[in-house]
Formats: C-alpha cells, structure tokens, sequence
C-alpha cells in the first residue's frame, strides 16, 4: 500500500482556524453509561491535542456499538465528560449532522465538538454519498484516526473522505499503518508470527497470507485444533471446526516446516472442573477432556522461537485466558514477547482479546494494535477502506 498523506504534512496555514473534521474510533466499552476502558479515547488525544495547538476547530466523528437507529442506549453523551476530562476543555455535542454547520462555525480556534453516533443513521453503514456529504460540511479537511474501523467502508471513514479535502491519516492511524506495514514489508528476520485465539475461520486467511512472509508461525489456542484434527489427532470435547479441516490440512502441506504446531495441551473435563486439569501430549487428548491452554513444553518451546526472532506478531490468545489458571500459556508468551523486545526485537499485538491479555504492560512491546478487526485483515493484506480513501503521499 503507498504512503498516505498525514497530518504532518498539512502545513500550518491548512490548520489555523480551519475546522478539522476527524473520524476517532471512540467505540468504547460502557457499562450503566459509562466507560469502562478509556484506552481509544487515549489513543486519539495526541491527533485532537495537535490540531487544537495549531488553532484548528475540532469536529469529531465517531460510531459506538451497534445501534438499530437512534438508541439512547448507544449515545456518544455518554462519553463526553471522559472526553471533557482527558482534553481538560469543554465539548459541545452536535446531535445531527444535517443540523450541525452552524454549531462548528461557532466554535473557536481549539474548540472541540463531537458529533452523536453516525450509526444512528442509515446513510452511515450504507456509505451513502448523501449522508458523507452531511458530515463533509462539518469540516474544511478530513482527517482519518479510526484504524479500528479502517476495514469498513461507511460514510465517515470512506465515503466523506472523496469528498472533502485534504483527507489525510491521523497520528494513531499513521503509527498503526507504519508498524504493522514495517513488519510485513520489511521485517528485520527472522520474523515469527505467533497466532491464537478462538476460531481457526476468523484466522486461516490471516495464517495463509503469512505463511510466505514469515520464518516460523507458532500456532496455539483453539485453532490449534483444526490443525490437529487435519493431522489426523483426536481432540475430544475441544473447539473445533472440522469443515476447516481440509483448508487446514492443505496450510500444513503448504508451510511446511514453518508452521508449529503445540507438543501438548492442558486438558480438563470443562471450564469449571479446572482443578482436574492436566498436560497430556497433543497427540493424546483424552475424548471426555477439551483443550483450554498450550502446555509447559509449548511454552518453552514457542519461548525458545520467539527469543530467536527480530520481528514478533502477535494475536490471538493462546488458550482460554480469560478464565484462570488456563491463561498461563498466555502469559508466558506475551513473558517471552517481552524478553525479545528487550533483546532489541520489534514487537507487535494485533487483536482485541490479545490486546486485553497484555492490557497495564502495552508500553513493554513495541506496537500493540488498537484495531482488532482491521489489524487483522492488515495481515491478510486485504486493502483497508478507510485507508485507500485517503490521499496518497
Ligand atoms: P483476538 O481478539 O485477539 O483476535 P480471538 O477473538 O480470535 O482473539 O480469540 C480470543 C478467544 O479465544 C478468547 O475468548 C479465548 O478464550 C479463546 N480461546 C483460546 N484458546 C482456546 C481454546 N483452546 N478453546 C476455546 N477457546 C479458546
Ligand atoms: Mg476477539
């Protein structure tokens, strides 16, 4: 993919005073009404922060959640005083587009308006030109921080952007496109790949396009599986998608060497019976068991890999981390991922869960992704939308 222009590259002229309309991704978790993790509204402030210096306007754009409609439920008010308080400025909330023109004329130089969900209207999802002409109104330039919903083409993160100009990338979607671009075209080798998490569908296109690019993949987690079943091991009660079992089958004929497989599992007869949980080797699992972790060899094993290696991609946990004692595996690979990037490897987290699994130590890896979806077909080096809409460098 080429370069796209930046924020960066608008000179100071394009920005004063002018009114930046600007796609975040503040499609927060919320509970009772409010958020819960604040992490994306974070991860926008440095792009926010910059244009209000430069004396733009700023007029933010965003979804949350999957409103049918308009659904208080899904309303952006809900974070706005989180917004207010991470700015230290006040925010005014345009409740409609089409109404809306008025209220950015108003606002001053560092202003801060946000306007409601874009999911509340239909035009949104339908990338409707019509709609992305409403919200092109808001602004002077475009400018697209959103890399979480860079995979969909909807109206304020595609369509919007042929319309209004300069439609740039902002800083978060700037150092997400470098980092997992830099990793991809140009990695420092050897470059493994570490891949877990829940489902092998959701994955195997990921694995397929990464195959050719990366010296070893490690895979763990319950699309292990699969893998398994393809090699002919039984798995028990285990995750499992036997009608993958032939893509997957093909994957190891096609890989190779490079694909690793886990030399055993930690097993238990379900979730909660976790204290009858034991290691077997993975061509031993026990029909009444499933599968819930890698196991201490895998560790040590995928450890020793990951040492090795100058660029690490990470995603997808490696077994069911979220219920404890099955997310050691986990933790001992996001462990190593570390050591390696103290050694001087680059390191990188793609995927919400995975991302959730290294969440209060993200400043020990080099990159950890705040786009799960996107991240994701990043890798599978489909084109992003978002991304393509934007003008080139
Ligand atoms: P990410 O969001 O990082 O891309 P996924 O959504 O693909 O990751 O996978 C995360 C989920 O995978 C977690 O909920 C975890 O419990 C589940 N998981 C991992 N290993 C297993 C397993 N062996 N059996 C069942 N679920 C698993
Ligand atoms: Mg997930």
């Amino acid at each position: 993919m080429s370069r796209k222009r930046t924020l960066r590259d608008l000179p100071a002229a394009a920005l004063d005073g002018k009114r930046a309309l600007v796609r975040v991704d503040f499609n927060v978790p919320l509970k009772d009404g409010r958020v819960t993790d604040d992490t994306r509204i974070r991860a926008a402030l440095p792009t926010i922060n910059y244009l209000r210096e430069k004396g733009a306007r700023v007029i933010l754009l965003s979804h949350l959640g999957r409103p049918r409609g308009v659904e208080p439920a899904f309303s952006l008010k809900h974070i706005v005083r989180d917004l207010e308080r991470l700015l230290g400025a006040p925010v005014e909330v345009i409740p409609d587009p089409a109404t809306g023109v008025a209220a950015t004329r108003r606002l001053p130089r560092g202003g801060v308006a946000l306007v409601e969900n874009t999911r509340f209207w239909p035009g949104e999802e339908a990338n409707d030109p019509a709609f992305a002409a409403l919200l092109a109104a808001l602004g002077d330039f475009y400018v697209n921080d959103a890399f979480g919903s860079a995979h969909r083409a909807h109206a304020s993160t595609e369509a919007v952007a042929h319309l209004l100009k300069p439609a740039v990338a902002g800083f978060l979607m700037e150092r997400e496109l470098e980092y997992l671009g830099d990793a991809l075209d140009k990695p420092q080798r050897p470059f493994v790949a570490v891949l877990g998490g829940a489902k092998i569908s959701g994955k195997i296109d990921v694995i397929q396009a990464l195959v050719p690019k990366v010296d070893e993949i490690l895979v763990g987690g319950g699309i292990a599986n699969t893998f398994f079943l393809a090699i002919g091991f039984s798995v028990g009660g285990s995750l499992v998608e036997p009608e993958k079992k032939d893509r997957a089958r093909a994957l190891i004929a096609k890989a190779g060497a490079k694909l690793i497989l886990p030399r055993g599992a930690v097993v238990a007869p379900s979730l909660e019976r976790a204290a009858e949980r034991r290691e077997v080797p993975s061509d031993r699992i026990p029909p009444d068991c499933a599968i819930f972790d890698i196991d201490q060899a895998t560790r040590l094993d995928f450890r020793a890999r990951i040492l090795q290696a100058k660029t690490l991609v990470w995603n997808g946990p490696m077994g069911v981390f979220e219920t404890p004692p099955f997310d050691a595996g986990t933790r001992a690979i996001a462990e190593a991922m570390v050591a390696a990037g103290e050694r001087g490897a680059v390191t990188i987290v793609g995927g919400g869960d995975s991302a959730a699994a290294v969440a209060g130590f993200e400043d020990k890896f080099t990159h950890v992704s705040t786009g799960g979806g996107a991240s994701l077909e990043f890798l599978e080096g489909k084109p992003l939308p978002g991304v393509m809409a934007l003008e080139d460098a």
